[in-house]
C-alpha cells in the first residue's frame, strides 16, 4: 500500500519534470523563431522580433518598424530612432486587434527585454507569460510585468 503510493508520487514527479523540459524546449524554439522573425526589421540600430503563442499556435507576430504606410526607415538623419517606430511587441499585439483572435492567456516571445510602454500593453492584452532573450539596462518593464503577476522567463542565448 505504502509502496504503491510512493511509486505514484515518483511517477508524478517524473511527469512534471518531463513537462517542464518539454515547455523549456518549446520556449527555446519559439524564441529562436522570434529571432529569425526579427530579421524582417528594416531598423538599422536594433532588430527585435515577437511572437504571440496561444494553445500551441502562433496567433500573431511582429518586429520593430514604422506604422503601415510609412517609409521603411527607422532612423532619422542623425541615426536616432524615430519617435513613431513601433516596438515588436506593440506590433504583434496591435495586429491581434485587427484579427479575430485574442491574446487572453497567451505567451509572448520577445528577442529582447520589453520596455515599460510595451509591458503596459502586454498586461492589458491578457498575456500571462513573457519569455525574452536579451537583458536590457532598464528593468522597469520586467518589474511592472512581475507586479502584475505575469510569469516572466529569461532565456539567454546558448
Ligand atoms: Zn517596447
Amino acid at each position: 500500500m505504502y509502496f504503491c503510493h510512493e511509486k505514484a508520487d515518483t511517477q508524478l514527479i517524473n511527469e512534471q519534470e518531463v513537462n517542464r523540459e518539454k515547455q523549456r524546449q518549446f520556449d527555446q524554439r519559439y524564441l529562436e523563431m522570434a529571432r529569425i522573425w526579427a530579421q524582417n526589421s528594416y531598423c538599422q540600430r536594433r532588430q527585435v522580433g515577437a511572437l504571440v503563442v496561444k494553445e500551441g499556435m502562433i496567433i500573431s507576430d511582429g518586429y520593430n518598424g514604422t506604422p503601415s504606410g510609412f517609409e521603411n526607415v527607422c532612423e532619422d538623419e542623425n541615426n536616432i530612432t524615430k519617435t513613431y517606430v513601433l516596438h515588436a511587441e506593440a506590433n504583434a499585439i496591435t495586429k491581434l486587434a485587427r484579427s479575430n483572435n485574442n491574446s487572453e492567456g497567451a505567451t509572448i516571445y520577445i528577442t529582447a527585454s520589453p520596455c515599460i510602454e510595451c509591458s503596459k500593453l502586454i498586461i492589458q492584452s491578457g498575456i500571462r507569460r513573457v519569455v525574452y532573450g536579451e537583458k536590457y539596462r532598464l528593468t522597469d518593464g520586467i518589474e511592472l510585468l512581475e507586479r502584475a503577476g505575469i510569469e516572466v522567463v529569461y532565456l539567454g542565448e546558448e
